[in-house]
C-alpha cells in the first residue's frame, strides 16, 4: 500500500510540470521587427503628399485639418483619403499590415 501510495503521488507531482506552450505571437514581436517597422512607416508616411489646406475632418483622431507642416502635416494616402502626419504614423504603426484607415486600401511600400 505505501508504495502505491508513493507512486500516485509521484504522478501528481508529475501533472503540475505542464511545458509552457510556444507562443508564436511573442515570438514575432521581436525588437528588431519594432524598429525595423518604425522606419518602413516613417518612409512610407513622408512619401505621401501633404495637403496644404484640406478639409474636413481626420479620422483618425476627429480633429479639423488645418495648415501646418512637420508632424502635424495633413498627408494624403494614395486612396485619396488624408489624415494628420502624427495619425497616420500611428495607425501604420499599430496596424497588423499597411492599410487606409477608412477604407482598407493597401497602401503598398
Ligand atoms: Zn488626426
Ligand atoms: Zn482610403
Amino acid at each position: 500500500m505505501a508504495a502505491a501510495s508513493t507512486k500516485y503521488h509521484d504522478v501528481v507531482s508529475g501533472n503540475n510540470a505542464v511545458p509552457v506552450p510556444f507562443d508564436l505571437d511573442d515570438a514575432m514581436m521581436m525588437p528588431e521587427n519594432v524598429e525595423a517597422t518604425a522606419q518602413t512607416v516613417t518612409r512610407l508616411v513622408s512619401d505621401m503628399p501633404t495637403i496644404d489646406y484640406a478639409t474636413g475632418n481626420c479620422s483618425i483622431c476627429m480633429e479639423r485639418f488645418w495648415p501646418s507642416e512637420g508632424s502635424c502635416a495633413s498627408r494624403q494616402v494614395s486612396c485619396g483619403h488624408v489624415y494628420h502626419h502624427d495619425c497616420i504614423t500611428d495607425w501604420l504603426l499599430n496596424a497588423s499590415f499597411y492599410s487606409c484607415p477608412l477604407c482598407r486600401h493597401q497602401i503598398s511600400r
